[in-house]
């Protein structure tokens, strides 16, 4: 099968290789129908994390059931599927208590190990776990983005706690972002503030409910206060992971708010400002998204029409384009929010 292949920083090359296969019972195989590049994705293409090179990448993805291991009892052949990051294995202590991204038995592909979904065909373990049936009346466009980024932004606005009437700033509105501030207008804030540097992603921002900050032509800071008679948002939602994003997460909340981040921060430090944070009573939350909590009820936010997942695809592009995707989607080449591929 054909599969992108990370070459090297700035560097990907559709080859081919060879065909998944079911390894475990539990197994599935997909026919990918869709395969979303991620801007966690840009840190192994960019090379700020480095994991080697020739391994098939990918991590969003929907597709169609092509066979199952003997155990699989949820799904069949002809399943229309949309599936959770990483597979995990639902079993464990970590999945029994709704923190599915520690999976003690965690399967991830596409970030170095395992080969990952952008591909004609994906091996997908813990079938009945990992993966989730698209609803009839959804398009794989519309679903795909419960399984990763739709769901991390849902993540980020639950942990943040939003309660009705709060000022929310949001930092960065890339693709995350956008549900970020989609997710937050759903808990009843008073205002959801983009805060980004991107005239297209700021548009789009405003296009789906929130309020477009620049803060390349404005002072990000002045524009919270100004929301909450100086005193910083109650809220801040944090979805770069870049240390001058979350230094502006500090800056932004006020005291006794909560900054919320699940920007993947790719260094292993970061200068906590401790005395500020017990100062200002704050509260700071971070992690990976148990994307599988919320898979199921974010399929039926958009099954109602309550959210529009596909406002934020820009580009679709077959997957033989791979090279082109990564170009434009890293550098934010002609208007690019989020690419599809199409196997
Ligand atoms: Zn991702
Ligand atoms: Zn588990």
């Amino acid at each position: 099968m054909k599969a992108v292949t990370l070459q090297g920083p700035g560097k990907v090359e559709v080859r081919e290789v060879p065909d998944p296969a079911i390894l475990k019972p539990t197994d599935a195989i997909l026919r990918v129908t869709a395969a979303g590049i991620c801007g966690s994705d840009l840190h192994y293409y960019s090379g700020r994390i480095d994991a080697g090179t020739g391994w098939v990448i990918g991590h969003e993805y929907t597709g169609i059931v092509e066979e199952v291991g003997s155990q699989v009892t949820q799904f069949k052949p002809g399943d229309r599927v949309v599936g959770v990051i990483s597979p995990v294995c639902g079993t464990c202590y970590y999945c029994r208590n709704q923190q599915s991204a520690q999976c003690s038995r965690k399967e991830p592909f596409g970030f170095g190990g395992d080969p990952g979904c952008q591909a004609d065909y994906l091996r997908v373990a813990y079938a009945d776990v990992t993966l989730e049936k698209i609803p009839d009346s959804l398009s794989f466009e519309q679903a795909i983005f419960v399984g990763d980024i739709f769901s991390t932004g849902f993540h980020a606005a639950h942990e943040g706690g939003i309660k009705v009437g709060d000022v929310v700033a949001a930092i960065g509105a890339g693709p995350v972002g956008l549900f970020a501030q989609v997710s937050a207008q759903l808990f009843g804030p008073a205002v959801v503030l983009a805060i980004d540097s991107v005239p297209e992603r700021l548009a789009l921002a405003e296009k789906m409910g929130a309020i477009p900050v620049n803060m390349a032509q404005e002072d990000a800071l002045a524009r919270v206060q100004k929301h909450t008679e100086g005193r910083g948002a109650d809220v801040v939602l944090e979805a770069v992971g870049l240390p001058g994003s979350i230094n502006d997460a500090f800056r932004y909340v006020r005291p006794g708010g909560v900054i919320s981040s699940v920007g993947v921060y790719a260094e292993t430090e970061f200068a906590f400002p401790m005395n500020d944070a017990f100062g200002r009573s704050l509260t700071f939350k971070i992690g990976v998204c148990p994307a599988r909590n919320y898979m199921k009820p974010l399929l039926s936010l958009i099954e109602q029409g309550r959210v529009d997942p596909t406002l934020v695809i820009t580009h679709q592009l077959p997957l033989a384009e791979a090279a082109r995707a990564y170009d434009i989607f890293a550098s934010h080449k002609d208007g690019c929010i989020k690419v599809l591929l199409k196997p």
